[in-house]
């Protein structure tokens, strides 16, 4: 046997063994591209059967078995183009070309044979170098838009086309040569035959290591990303990013991640215009969901007639879904969608599977980090609380030991020296601890109203101006003198107890934290939009690394000495929290040794949202929201 017979009996055989493979696959599910695949492969079989049918009995060829056998060989293209229809879309004119083209071949070896005319020997060689250049062309182009192995064997088809169209090319020249050449064009079209093989091989019957091998670089891409996933800042980000890697190592249309929602027992998917969530039974993607099979549909009109209307609006003919689980865990599912059911479609699940797996981790590690951080928040809140009941305890403790101390010295006196006059200086005294003590526990209890957003009630049309002369008018002291600039009205609608209680908290601290003889500052101004009011002071000041802090729960100053300025640190917790409920802001600037100013603005319009129920449900029932 010369090489070029062996050659070319193994690419003989090589086809045959593919034809084996295609036709079992094609029987086993009979798709309309697994068929036109098989039967690409039968008729290829067909004719190398009949070369070694003549081989082996050493018999001439009948002309009509000729006849016959040519003509098959121009079907090969024709049935190439059709395999191209089944995953993509041929262009109408191209699809009549061809079985024009099929037809006028055939007819024409009909009435030529045995020795087919010049012209038409050409005619019949392009009409196979065009149409397997059109289909080379076309998987070529298929194979830029897929992704993992699907894209791989669809170059190995299209390099296989392109093959297969030399062979015929070199044979249909060879025929132009002197008989001298022959030699050499055969040599090469027995190379070419065995290139067509060996890709048609790799294209339609990959071996298992092949596939490994070519599954590879996408997970490689996806997996290279998939560390920074879990970091991302919500769960929403991490389900975008997975969405786009499936989409892209599928080559397909789009990709829908639906994650499970254990409470409301729904697929909770992130649509274009904010979340949609369905029953666990719905589309194609929650059967698989359901079920926890990867399932692949290549109707998805057809295989689920109720959302019909849906696949088609958004051009999805074939849907392949996988559920995305982690042990028992079932998180979600993974759907992608394409306009044309994959021509290896098998690969895309498989793929898709893989991608969901990974998925499923990079969720499950995102949970971990939420519970953690949900730990920590609840290890603060502890921290939190345990803060409130020592400051609590504490400030409370001083104003009652006193109250105890003169109450049970009044007790004494009272008990021993019935007929005394009483201690009016003693009694001042706890009446004086008394209100200190409901200070702080009205304090304490307005900072809880303030962690839960409830601080304000019934608002009404308040004037600032005059507000801020009526607090002024209680708080003048003999140590202080209080400056009000408030030339003109400043109305806006606002709870009235509220905003007194800011401003006296502010006007009290202003004082508090300045020399005796000091001069407070209070102007209030306004225009269409907002009012504003600041308090000004020529106190002790506030430290620059303070100042962020100043308005958080318990923070006080680093230069407030807690034996001369008795305080618990929530006053302006609370007042950020009246200013912000009503829509406003408040900020402080200082320069220590020098005082302080804060300012504060208010809308003057109530924003209308919510808050009209709130006033109306409060005028119907006459509530009063405060203390
Ligand atoms: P308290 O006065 O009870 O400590 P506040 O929440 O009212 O609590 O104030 C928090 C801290 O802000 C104070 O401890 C003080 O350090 C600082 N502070 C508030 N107002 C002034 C001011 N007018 N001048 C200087 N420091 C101030």
């Amino acid at each position: 046997m010369s090489a070029g017979q062996f050659l070319q009996a193994v690419t003989q055989i090589v086809f045959v063994l593919i034809s084996l493979v295609v036709t079992r696959a094609a029987v086993r599910q009979p798709t309309a591209a697994r068929i036109d695949i098989a039967a690409f492969f039968g008729v290829t079989t067909l004719i190398i059967l009949e070369s070694w049918l003549v081989a082996a009995f050493g018999v001439t060829s009948t002309p009509l078995l000729t006849i016959f056998i040519t003509a098959l060989l121009m079907v090969l293209p024709y049935l190439l183009i059709r395999l191209v229809n089944d995953f993509t879309t041929v262009p109408t004119l191209i699809m009549r070309g061809a079985e024009a083209g099929l037809f006028l071949a055939i007819v024409a070896i009909i009435a030529f044979s045995p020795t087919l005319p010049s012209p038409i020997l050409v005619f019949l060689v392009l009409y196979f170098v065009a149409g397997n250049a059109y289909v080379a062309s076309a998987f070529l182009h298929a194979a830029g838009d897929a992704g993992g192995v699907t894209r791989r064997r669809l170059y190995a088809v299209a390099a296989g086309s392109g093959f297969l169209g030399l062979a015929i090319l070199i044979a249909g020249v060879s025929t132009f040569l002197p008989v001298a050449a022959r030699g050499v064009t055969q040599a090469l079209q027995q190379v070419a035959g065995l290139a067509c093989v060996l890709s048609y091989f790799l294209g339609f019957a990959p071996p298992p290591l092949v596939r490994r091998a070519w599954q590879e670089p996408e997970l490689r891409t996806f997996l290279s990303q998939a560390a920074r996933l879990p970091r991302l800042p919500d769960t929403a980000a991490i389900v975008r990013e997975l969405e786009h890697g499936a989409q892209q190592a599928l080559g397909a249309q789009r990709a829908a991640i639906g994650l499970w929602d254990e409470d409301t027992g729904a697929l909770r998917y992130t649509g274009a215009n904010g979340p949609l969530s369905f029953a666990a039974d719905q589309f194609i993607g929650g059967r698989a969901f359901t079920s926890q099979q990867p399932i692949f549909s290549r109707n998805a009109p057809r295989d689920d007639p109720e959302h019909a209307a849906l696949y088609r609006n958004a051009n999805a003919t074939a849907v392949l879904a996988a559920p995305i689980t982690a042990g028992q865990q079932r998180l979600g599912v993974l759907s992608v969608f394409a306009a044309r059911p994959p021509i290896f479609a098998d690969e895309d699940l498989y793929l898709l599977r893989l991608l969901a797996d990974q998925g499923a981790v990079i969720l499950e590690s995102r949970a971990l980090i939420d519970e953690a951080t949900r730990v920590q928040a609840r290890e603060e809140a502890a921290r939190l609380k345990d803060d409130f009941l020592s400051a609590a305890a504490h400030d409370l403790k001083t104003p009652l030991t006193t109250l105890i101390a003169t109450a049970q010295l009044l007790q004494r006196r009272a008990e021993r020296r019935p007929d005394e006059p009483a201690d009016l200086g003693a009694i001042q005294r706890i009446v004086n601890e008394a209100v200190r003590l409901r200070t702080i526990v009205i304090e304490l209890l307005d900072a809880a109203r303030a962690d839960q957003n409830s601080l304000l009630g019934r608002r009404e049309p308040v004037d600032l101006a005059e507000l801020a002369q009526a607090v002024v008018a209680r708080h003048t002291s003999a140590y202080h003198q209080i400056i009000v600039d408030a030339p003109e009205p400043v109305v806006g609608r606002y709870d009235r107890m509220r905003v007194t209680q800011l401003l006296e908290n502010l006007v009290e601290n202003a004082i508090k934290y300045s020399p005796d003889g000091g001069e407070v500052h209070i102007r209030v101004w306004g225009d269409n939009d907002q009012a504003t009011l600041t308090v000004r002071d020529p106190g002790i000041g506030i430290p620059a690394t303070d100042l962020p802090h100043l308005f958080e729960r318990f923070h006080r100053g680093t230069n407030v000495d807690d034996r001369q300025f008795a305080g618990m640190g929530l006053g302006l917790y609370i007042c950020r929290s009246i200013v912000e409920e009503h829509g406003g802001e408040i900020h402080a600037s200082s320069k220590p040794g020098q005082g302080s100013t804060f300012q504060v603005t208010l809308p003057r319009q109530y924003a209308p949202d919510a808050a009209p129920e709130q006033e109306a449900v409060s005028a119907q029932l006459g509530t009063e929201h405060h203390r």
